[in-house]
């Protein structure tokens, strides 16, 4: 191992940073997500092991005689059997939240690297032993600290919101706010920026400023919280993706400081997909992109309240059996599948139905919303668990021209992603771009009740003379349609 080049290293980062690139690519459609993904490990595990080695090989004249190595050995062991471990229990709807604990543990990691460095910089071979850092690279240090602690706190605050199990107040998926939220943001950001100058400025060969720089990292934590609160549940998981892009930077940031090309290049590339992640989802859910980036600034409605009950008005409703001849007799069906289906895991059941359909000379399609679900791709992800073509799936701006030439549409489990009232321009969800299912001949839709959806709005779509609703769990009563299907 002690053969090891730093030309070697390099073309190994360089090698692991085209997988990581791969991957990205791999995982833009359903059909090569699995080759993306797989690209993705090896570029995890290549880019490990090759900073392993090197920190093997360089033990000897960075920290003689220290117990460095056996503790990352151990760290590894440690935090791969939790990961492991957590990725394997979390279900499906709770990936949101994991994902928000991931970026706050990437948030921390940024940090304790650069305290580390500004403690010790010839550690990480940034300067001969003695020497006073530059001052690029206390700039550095500062934005990695900075941003990590932004990230670290702010999604601390994130995972809260989104598991709702918690008491703690800034825990509610309600967003809080007080008068002069935004001067003190402000006020903060310029004492942080201050206070990061204070320390990249000084010189002092005695050793860093020590005070400047931790008054800057604990103001920072103090501004991830504030940012984040008054945010409400609704819009926590583009704030995930945007935490994603933040906690991307902050590595980037360290990657500088540490002069690792391959910490530069996975954090740019983290965070400029969160950040292009964000936007998709801000145009899919209606928000401004800037008003939830800046930490609720404007007026967004504090939907995602849940799942409020509606005044009550006729809906005209009908069993499993009715929905089934009303199938079997189409010529073209598209399914909209939404969150209710996810929590039914009725996916397999649903393939069945098209299966038994298509047999039936039916053509069947599924229609998929970005926002359909808890988490962008979730649809995908479940139709693709339930192995359904990935041809029999359109997503929304391909299939949206196709409702007012169907039969009939049915809906599972899907309330805010069909709601016409997005076309009213009173209403919170305006301008939220729809599959334009009410536009179909027939419409069909399954939920438990008449309780909202995600946004907590009623639904037209309910009342409308050619829908027709289907009351129960999801599994369940497609489970009944395939029985009846003759
Ligand atoms: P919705 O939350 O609007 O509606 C889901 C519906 O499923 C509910 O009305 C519920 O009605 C029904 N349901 C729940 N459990 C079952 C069950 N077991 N069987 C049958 N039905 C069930 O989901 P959509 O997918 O339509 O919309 C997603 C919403 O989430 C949007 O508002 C979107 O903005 C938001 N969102 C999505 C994100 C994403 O990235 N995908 C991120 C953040 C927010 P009932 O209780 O009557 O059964």
């Amino acid at each position: 191992m002690n053969g090891l080049s730093m030309n070697m290293v390099t073309l190994l980062y360089l090698v692991a940073s085209v997988c990581f690139i791969q991957a990205l690519k791999g995982l833009s459609s359903p059909s090569t997500a699995r080759a993306g993904n797989m690209f993705g490990m090896s570029g995890m595990a290549i880019a490990a092991v090759t900073t392993v080695a090197l920190m093997f090989k360089l033990r000897a004249t960075l920290a003689p005689g220290g117990m460095g190595f056996a503790l990352v050995l151990l760290g590894v062991v440690v935090g791969g059997a939790i990961g492991a471990l957590a990725a394997r229990r979390v279900e499906m709807t709770k990936m949101p939240e994991l994902v928000a604990a991931m970026h706050s543990l990437i948030g921390l990691a940024a940090v304790c690297i650069a305290v580390a460095a500004v403690s010790e910089p010839w550690a990480f071979n940034i300067v001969p032993r003695a020497t006073v850092l530059p001052f690029g690279n206390r700039l550095e240090l500062f934005i990695g600290t900075f941003v990590g602690a932004v990230t670290f706190s702010g999604s601390v605050i994130a995972f809260g919101k989104l598991s709702g199990k918690y008491k703690f107040r800034l825990f509610q998926g309600a967003p809080v706010r007080f008068a002069g939220q935004h001067w003190l943001n402000l006020l903060l950001a310029l004492a942080i920026v201050a206070l990061g100058l204070a320390f990249c400025f000084d010189d002092n060969p005695l050793g860093p400023a020590w005070t400047p720089y931790a008054l800057m990292a604990l103001l920072a934590f103090v501004l991830g919280v504030l940012i984040i609160i008054p945010i409400g549940g609704a819009d926590m998981p583009v704030v995930v993706s945007m935490l994603n892009s933040y906690s991307g930077w902050a590595a980037a940031g360290i990657g500088f400081s540490l002069n690792n090309a391959m910490l530069i290049i996975a954090g740019s590339l983290v965070g400029s997909s969160g950040a292009i992640l964000s936007y998709i989802m801000c145009k899919a859910m209606n928000r401004s992109f800037f008003n939830v980036i800046l930490g609720g600034f404007g007026g967004e409605t504090d939907a995602g309240a849940g799942s409020g009950t509606q005044e009550q008005r006729p809906v005209k409703s009908g069993s499993a059996d009715d929905a089934a001849f009303i199938l079997q007799n189409a010529e073209s069906v598209i399914i909209v599948p939404g969150y209710g289906l996810a929590v039914a895991r009725a996916q397999h059941a649903v393939k069945e139905l098209v299966d038994k359909l298509t047999e039936h000379g039916v053509q069947v399609r599924y229609a998929i919303h970005p926002v359909a679900g808890r988490m962008p791709g979730h649809m995908n992800v479940l139709l693709a668990e339930a192995e359904v073509p990935y041809d029999q799936v359109a997503e929304m701006e391909d299939i949206n021209s196709e409702f007012g030439q169907t039969d009939v549409v049915l809906v599972l489990g899907a309330n805010d992603v069909v709601n016409p009232a997005a076309k009213d321009p009173k209403s919170p969800i305006a301008g939220m771009p729809i599959l334009e299912a009410y536009k179909a001949k027939s419409i069909i839709v399954n939920k438990r009740s008449m309780a909202s959806g995600y946004a907590g709005l009623d639904n037209e779509l309910f009342y409308q003379p050619n829908t027709m609703m289907v009351f129960g769990d999801a599994k369940k009563v497609i489970e009944s349609m395939v029985k009846a299907v003759e």
